[in-house]
């Protein structure tokens, strides 16, 4: 029997697939980050059933939670994609092999600490936000240098590239992801872009993203 979850999958991996072909890009070029915050450990189960190993959270007691939930499912991989708090990094160390939204040296440091004290290695994506709020998170362009220079002196963290959140109209949406990509180039273009989440996954393929983040077209909306 298909669920509505499971067709929901396979139209988001069709989706993933046109949107690269129609960049003149491999499909495989661009992977999945199911977003499951907000939904259950029995979803998740449900989509690694199809073959998901990718899951996103944003909140450290949730990921933990979840975690032990589903510690049975041997190649699950966990990718923490939420603010970094400090005082949360030792849960998010013990369980997440990729970080996506480090956004200051501070929280790269503690991450770095939480991962040595639970002997872990872990990937780690710069945040930066392009937008006009400051209360918003995600480094500043200005930023950006102290930000990787803390990750490359990091013993267990790796840099794996750069993440943005975009704003929430087109041309901002559209000059966050260009902007991104030309920081992921002079920097190093073997390095990923984690950007693009359920409203702008094909603008954020034609721009090269290299992971999407995809929660609400996956899962529904969350409660
Ligand atoms: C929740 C979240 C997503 C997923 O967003 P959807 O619109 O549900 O696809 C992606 N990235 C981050 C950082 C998020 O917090």
């Amino acid at each position: 029997m298909t669920t509505e979850l499971v067709r929901r999958f396979h139209d988001v991996k069709a989706s993933i697939e046109r949107a690269a072909l129609a960049a003149g890009r491999e499909a495989s070029s661009v992977k999945l980050v199911a977003v499951s915050k907000g939904h259950g450990a029995s979803e998740i189960r449900e989509l690694y059933m199809q073959g998901q190993r990718v899951f996103g959270e944003s909140y450290a007691q949730e990921l933990e939670r979840k975690a032990g939930e589903l510690r049975d499912l041997e190649e699950l991989e966990w990718h923490f994609i939420g603010h970094v708090q400090t005082n949360k990094a030792k849960v998010i160390a013990a369980h997440a092999s990729a970080v996506h939204a480090i956004d200051s040296a501070r929280a790269a440091r503690a991450l770095d600490a939480a991962l040595r004290a639970t002997d872990r290695h872990a990937v780690a994506f710069v945040s930066v936000n392009f937008g006009l709020d400051e209360k918003e998170h995600g480094a500043r362009e200005a930023q950006i240098p102290e930000v990787r220079d803390a990750i490359a002196l990091a013993e267990r963290l790796t840099l794996r590239g750069y993440m943005t959140l975009p704003p929430d109209d087109v041309e901002g949406t559209e000059r966050a992801f260009q902007r991104l990509r030309e920081i992921r180039d002079a920097d190093d273009p073997a390095l990923e872009l984690s950007m693009g989440m359920s409203h702008d996954l094909e603008r954020a393929v034609a721009h090269g993203a290299t992971l999407v983040r995809i929660g609400t077209a996956l899962f529904g909306a969350r409660s």
